[in-house]
């Protein structure tokens, strides 16, 4: 396919993503920059909006079935300490054949390389049949709220097949663990340490509390056959103030990261029914559900995920394998209703492990091929 934009130009596009600072916040910069590169080939888009100041971008090429959805986040997470930067992390920087920049591999360079296959595909009118409907989200880095709205106002209802560009340039990840975090907190009643009688220490059912969830709530007994077992820890713990006063409040948070076989509703009531039993001995906690996203169980075995392993083998030189994965996309939210045999993928530009690190780089190589890949992959499922 020959492409409307010269290799410098994707480079650009994907330099000007770097530059906006869409740490958690402002992907609405990043949504109208995308807006005006599709409207100025001719595709429509719509702007849907989150909150007040947030909002996902959704475009469109083609009518009718198959419908193929492509989406990635326009969120990065914060740089951290720039010091610790060779480079400007918001000035993509090229040094022997890497792209240095927040967001050149999670996941701006996915981003863009989708809407550029995109574009490609409509100017030269290459889409057979179907629909391609580019996703992209906003807060996938904290609680996913972009893909849930997104789910919620029917964009996923008529897809037949879902690729999240996420970084991922060696492996096809077609399953993933769902992710959960809780906030339990304690309440007692403040005294002076020598005359705990006159209060209740808010700590002592917390920990009691922790050591049943460690024993209760982990499972080995159960697995899946992709993913493994469910993982639960216990990752914050805060509680009192003095040490000879007794503690009034203390709050332990645990983050949890589940499976089909064991899913967050039942995580949900076990997390209550261990605080009701200590509850009926005098505690007070309250259990808080913090974030829940369920994990994406599909059995690989799609047209889409061979197509997309043909085609890493013929870029890259080695098939990439197929892998389930503990880590969570918006595939979450996107796929609550779709079931085992949906063809879904998650295959980028970048190394899944160079994601929110500092020094974060994709291959420019890649980033180039990867546009190429994601051409010939939609027009291969669409035909
Ligand atoms: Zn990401």
């Amino acid at each position: 396919m020959i492409s409307v934009f010269t290799e410098e130009q994707k480079v650009k596009i994907l330099e000007d993503l770097v530059a906006i600072k869409s740490v958690n916040e402002n992907e609405i910069e990043v949504a109208e920059y995308l807006k005006k590169i599709f409207e100025e080939h001719g595709i429509e888009t719509s702007i849907v909006p989150v909150t007040d100041t947030r909002v996902n971008l959704v475009a469109e090429i083609g009518s009718g079935s198959p419908v193929f959805g492509i989406s990635g986040h326009m969120d990065v997470v914060s740089p951290g300490d720039e010091s610790k930067w060779a480079t400007d992390p918001f000035v993509l920087t090229e040094k022997e054949g890497k792209l240095y920049g927040r967001g050149a591999n999670d996941m701006k360079s996915g981003l863009a390389a989708l809407a550029i296959a995109m574009i490609d595909i409509k100017e030269n009118d290459s889409l057979q049949k179907g629909t391609v409907r580019f996703m992209a989200t906003t807060g996938e880095e904290v609680g996913g709220a972009g893909a849930k709205k997104l789910y919620e106002e029917g964009y996923m209802e008529d897809v037949d097949a879902l690729i999240v560009a996420e970084p991922s340039q060696d492996v096809i990840v077609y399953s993933h663990k769902g992710s959960m975090n809780f906030k339990v907190s304690s309440n007692g009643q403040e005294a002076h340490s020598s005359m705990p009688h006159l209060g209740y220490n808010a700590i002592d059912p917390l920990t009691e509390f922790i050591t049943k969830a460690n024993t209760e709530v982990r499972d080995p007994s159960r697995s899946n056959e992709t993913l493994g077992e469910l993982i639960m820890n216990c990752t914050i713990i805060q509680g009192g103030q003095q040490v000879n006063s007794i503690p009034s409040l203390a709050t332990a948070e645990f983050n949890v990261r589940t499976i089909p076989e064991y899913d967050n509703e039942e995580v949900i009531d076990k997390f209550n029914h261990i605080a009701e039993g200590l509850n009926r001995e005098g505690a007070n906690l309250t259990v808080e559900v913090t974030m829940s996203l369920p994990s994406v169980f599909t059995d690989g075995k799609s047209n889409l995920v061979k197509i997309a392993q043909a085609l890493g083998g013929k870029y890259f030189g080695v098939k990439p394998e197929l892998i389930g994965s503990p880590g969570v996309t918006d595939g979450s939210n996107l796929l609550r209703s779709k079931g085992d045999d949906f063809p879904f993928m998650m295959f980028g530009p970048g190394l899944t492990k160079m994601a929110h690190k500092n020094n974060e780089y994709v291959d420019r190589d890649v980033y180039l091929k990867f546009i190429d890949l994601y051409e010939e992959m939609i027009v291969e499922f669409n035909k």
